[in-house]
């Protein structure tokens, strides 16, 4: 193994660390440690609300949860050399749940944090975050995940179990102080559009909960007010949220500031394409080890200034066969949209979940295994006006029973709630059952 240059210790606070890492992006945060090109090293990352999330049966911490303090991220990473215009090469070595790549050793420890052999997902209510479907599942629900042998399953979704796709969601360099402040001049400009909208368009600066590693006192007052959060993807990479980060990747990232300044965190269990619970993965805290290198003028050699380029590794779940569901751009209530790949592809989830509920599963297990499953998600169809074509495909083999359409008709899951029996402890699921909140005709 690496050495490990970011140690955490899982029973202290992500403020209360050796290293205390940063939860915005600003290049007046100091780097925590130093690499030369060419180094390999491990790390260890928080899940992203440091723990907040517990191993229960209430989605009340899902509700409640701070996400002013989001992501906590390990780093900076200095590397020695890197100079604006470089391209910072990171190759994902490997990675995986706290202390051990298939936390085997530490399964059903509820008493730990997220990684120590279990991981969550959860739905954010329309108040605190909403998420890709919001407007069918307004309210907060959270499943908790064991792994065992690299598998996932969930005491709150029956009969289902699937291969990690390990990967860290977020990952980027350190933004200049002129594409800082491009992006909080584009970010609010948008948010002026529709200022009091729930969710809100966009998060502008918000010094309420900045960890900002060691700066203290007037520079800690000054860069918490101007760094930008961390929930979108943006020119330096950030939070991709892209699944196919695995091990054996290599990406490789634009440098806007002396010493690139790489951060990382948000580690993934599984996910599916779009993460589209909004914390559509299965959430962990884990391990990184990484190795870094430079392409000195990498940006104008090689034309990337937009954002990151990589290469992804090899070792996915493998799986052969998929159920695929399509949608198109027209709204539930009929209206014909243009060429909307983003509304299509919540058609084809919809789609997907009145398919599986048909299986047993209620409407929120069917929307949770399309975020954490390793789904595929395509833009099929962008040109023939005016419907965007959009795919999910879902691999068969993550089900116990065949879910295949056939002349005999659905088999129901084994312990669900429509067979009786299966308890659904995710807050406000109960108000729904009893009929007093239903915005989707299911
Ligand atoms: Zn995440």
């Amino acid at each position: 193994m690496p050495k490990n240059l970011f140690p955490l210790d899982n029973k202290k606070s992500f403020t209360n660390q050796k290293h205390v890492g940063h939860n915005r992006w600003h290049p007046d945060i100091p780097h925590n440690v130093t690499v030369q090109p060419g180094d390999s090293f491990h790390a260890d990352c928080r899940e992203w609300f440091d723990g907040a999330i517990r191993n229960n049966d209430s989605a009340d911490d899902v509700r409640d949860a701070p996400l002013a303090g989001v992501h906590v991220l390990s780093g900076p990473f200095r590397v020695e050399g890197a100079k604006p215009g470089d391209l910072l090469v990171v190759d994902i070595l490997d990675g995986g749940p706290c202390g051990d790549p298939d936390g085997d050793r530490l399964t059903e420890n509820r008493d730990g944090i997220s990684g120590e052999g279990w991981g969550y997902t959860g739905v954010f209510p329309l108040e605190n975050g909403g998420g890709f479907l919001v407007d069918q599942f307004p309210d907060a629900y959270k499943a908790i995940w064991d792994f065992r042998g690299g598998k996932a399953t969930s005491r709150h979704i029956p009969g289902v179990s699937y291969t990690g796709i390990f990967h860290p969601g977020l990952m980027g360099t350190a933004p200049s102080a002129e594409l800082l402040a491009k992006w909080t001049k584009r970010e609010k400009a948008l948010i002026a559009t529709n200022p009091t909208r729930v969710p809100p368009l966009a998060l502008p600066p918000n010094p309420d909960s900045a960890i900002l590693g060691k700066l203290k006192g007037a520079d800690y007052d000054r860069v918490a007010g101007e760094a930008a959060r961390t929930a979108p993807p943006r020119e330096n990479g950030g939070n991709q949220d892209i699944k196919n980060f695995t091990k054996g990747t290599r990406v490789f990232y634009p440098v806007f500031v002396d010493g690139a300044n790489l951060s990382f965190g948000d580690l993934h269990f599984s996910q599916g394409d779009g993460e589209i619970t909004f914390c559509g993965a299965i959430e962990m805290g884990g391990f990184l080890d990484l190795g870094v290198d430079i392409i000195k003028g990498g940006m104008e050699k090689y034309g990337v200034s937009e954002n990151a380029i990589f290469m992804p590794g090899n070792t996915d779940p493998q799986y052969s066969e998929w159920l695929a569901f399509s949608g198109t751009s027209v709204t539930l209530d009929g209206e014909q949209k243009y060429l909307d790949s983003f509304l299509a592809y919540q058609r084809a989830n919809l789609h997907a979940i009145d398919y599986l509920v048909k299986f047993g599963y209620t409407p929120i297990q069917a929307y949770m295994i399309l975020g954490t499953a390793p789904v595929e998600g395509r833009l099929s169809g962008v040109v023939d006006i005016p419907n965007a074509c959009s795919t999910v495909y879902i691999p068969k083999a993550i089900f116990d029973m065949d879910i295949a359409p056939n002349a005999s008709g659905p088999t129901q899951v084994k312990g669900s709630v429509a067979s009786g029996g299966m308890d659904v402890p995710m807050s406000r699921w109960a108000d729904h059952v009893e009929g007093k909140w239903a915005p989707y005709p299911w």
